[in-house]
């Protein structure tokens, strides 16, 4: 087998490569045998190419199957006008063949790689098992592209603005951010464990210590979570922190890094999206106020209003319990919802209840037909329009900005658990009406988290972004007395309805950050032994730092127009946290069980 070197990729050949001989390699996409005509469509990664050979000159030409490997020499042709085919880049040419020899030959796949059209029938769990052969399709390879530029785009990025890529140990100790650790046995000696970081937090905050003032990494991050669609055991941030900064520094920068990464990556790879334009700010009060989340989706409007004050007092019994009982009335506008049935209002009942509602009622605005006439001239029209004076129902019309057709869905329930049913509303409206246009990147910042919530069931406060964050410097006095009420200097980064990155201003004091694990419920001999080195390293003269963390993971999904985390990660891992491909987890050998001084349970 003769192995010469490819003068050409397939993908690059052109009109103006007419007459030349060119040798490729690759693999055959797909083969047309007509008896008398032979043609094949070649593939690298730059593309595809028919390649043509005479029947009669290569006798063996049978043994080059789909996706067999293949080197070709031959010359490059035009095309018969009839023959051309525009869709391709190459569909101006064909290659004829003077010789080709086999590399590899292939079996028959156990799914079509070069055909799209089938892929939806074939299970996740083939694809992963042969991922290889998977990666072969374009779909997947630009998904590997995309990643491989985005990373690219933020190192040049970073680099010239004098950020230091520096990398962090895998194998670590437990660094806390929510989720269980992975851990790793130590050999040496039984009973010493290492975890796997669930995210480089620690390291990135010594190294202000150190002096580093400007560090990124493009981090793998390791979290033992039931695995859903949108996460994996094992993910991808862009993790960066900085010295001498303000929370200000760190928008400003990241907004400028997405813009610039993100329409850069539009523009490469041709995808059908709008450029990132400025981010809007939102304080967690006021996302959970207009849109009863803190990951908002601003690609359409359709804010939350509420209509407590207005509707308090009245004979309508739900609504009036729940006021009593110190709950709100807040409500969803449904543009054209007046012409859904009564089923299909039903359904919505059925969809508010799933997220814990009690029910849901509504009230249609019509512009004619039967109802309570307002005096603005819209019509009410519902079962409960009986509890409200037409003016009662005017005010209600105004509070949810009502137009002709509308309905407007009501939940009556605490503020927050109202908030669980009606920003899931809001979304599925948004869904229905069309308004979640997948060509926007709606990016925006949420800030000034609550630095603690409440868990119920531990009883006891949690961070709500990690234990490393610094309240605002006004609520410092809070703390002792009511920490509930503190806020954060915190801020996450939200891109249409979804969370993709997130950070702080860090606590830079040893006693506040001592004072910060005791509300945590870390007493003081946990908090020695779990974080004595960054207490002791905050008393060397820690300069005041912060920084954040993005998900390169989602950011791809994002532009890749998928909702499955595994379509944008090479070799990812299936719902529990298993790699078909390499069978991993595994059993270990009955020696390492015994080295590492373990016992079956
Ligand atoms: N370590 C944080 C996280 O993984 C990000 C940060 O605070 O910078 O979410």
């Amino acid at each position: 087998m003769s192995f010469r070197s490819r003068t050409h990729t397939c993908g690059e050949l052109r009109a103006s490569h007419a007459g030349e001989t060119v040798t490729l390699n690759g693999w055959i996409h797909r083969v047309r045998d007509l008896g008398g005509l032979w043609f094949a469509d070649m593939r690298d990664r730059n593309g595809l190419v028919q390649i043509a050979l005479d029947p009669e000159k290569f006798a063996n030409r049978a043994e080059i199957r789909p996706e067999c490997c293949l080197e070709v020499t031959g010359v490059v042709t035009l095309r018969d006008e009839k023959t051309k085919n525009a869709e391709m880049p190459t569909g101006e040419i064909e290659v004829v063949l003077t010789s080709y020899s086999l590399l590899s030959p292939a079996k028959p796949l156990p799914f079509p790689v070069s055909d799209e059209s089938q892929m939806a029938s074939v299970s996740e769990e083939l694809r992963l098992k042969h991922r290889y052969l998977d990666l072969r399709r374009s779909y997947m390879y630009r998904s590997l592209a995309m990643r491989s530029s985005a990373n690219q785009r933020l190192r040049n990025f970073l680099s010239a603005r004098g950020f230091l890529e520096v990398e962090t140990p895998i194998i670590t100790k437990s660094t806390p951010e929510g989720a269980r650790d992975y851990l790793v046995p130590y050999r040496q000696e039984a009973g010493l464990w290492y975890a796997l970081p669930q995210s480089p937090q620690q390291y990135k905050q010594l190294l202000m210590v150190s002096g580093v003032e400007r560090y990124f990494q493009i981090a793998r991050c390791f979290r033992d979570e039931s695995s859903r669609a949108d996460r994996q055991p094992e993910f991808t941030q862009l993790d960066i922190e900085m010295s001498f900064i303000a929370e200000e520094d760190i928008l400003t920068l990241n907004q400028e890094m997405v813009r610039e990464v993100v329409n850069g990556l539009i523009t490469e790879f041709g995808l059908d999206k709008e450029p990132v334009g400025d981010f809007p700010r939102m304080t967690y009060a006021e996302a959970m106020s207009l849109y009863g989340c803190d990951k908002p989706d601003i690609r359409f409007g359709l804010e939350l209003f509420d209509v407590t004050s207005i509707v308090s007092g009245s004979e309508f019994g739900v609504f009036q319990n729940t006021i009593e009982g110190g709950g709100v009335i807040r409500g969803v506008r449904y543009p054209g919802g007046s012409g859904l049935s009564r089923k299909e209002v039903g359904v919505l009942e059925d969809f508010s209840r799933e997220f814990g509602a009690k029910g849901m009622a509504s009230i249609s605005f019509i512009a004619e037909g039967e109802g309570v006439a307002l005096p603005d001239g819209l019509i009410a029209k519902s079962s409960i329009t009986k509890f409200f004076t037409p003016e009662q129902l005017q005010a209600i019309a105004d509070a949810g900005k009502a137009e002709a057709g509308d309905l407007f869905c009501f939940i009556a329930d605490g503020y927050e658990a109202g908030n669980n049913v009606l920003y899931r509303l809001r979304l599925e409206i948004g869904d229905r009406c069309g308004l979640r246009d997948p060509r926007k990147l709606a990016y925006m910042w949420v800030t000034d988290f609550p630095l603690f919530e409440w868990d119920a069931d531990g009883q006891r406060w949690s961070a709500m972004h990690h234990p490393f964050t610094a309240p605002k410097t006004e609520d410092i006095p809070l703390l002792a007395e009511t920490p509930g009420k503190a806020r954060a200097q915190a801020y996450d980064m939200v891109c249409n309805g979804s969370e993709c990155g997130g950070g702080s201003i860090r606590i830079n004091q040893s006693d506040l950050q001592a004072q910060m694990f005791g509300l945590l419920g870390i007493d003081a001999a946990t908090q020695e032994e779990r974080f004595g080195h960054l207490l002791e390293a905050f008393s060397y003269g820690a300069p005041p730092h912060g920084g954040i963390a993005w998900g390169m993971d989602r950011l791809i999904m994002l532009l890749a127009d998928t909702e499955n985390i595994r379509e944008v990660i090479a070799f990812p891992k299936t719902g529990p946290g298993m790699d078909p491909l390499m069978n991993a987890p595994s059993t270990i050998d009955s020696q390492q069980w015994a080295e590492l001084g373990l016992k079956r349970g």
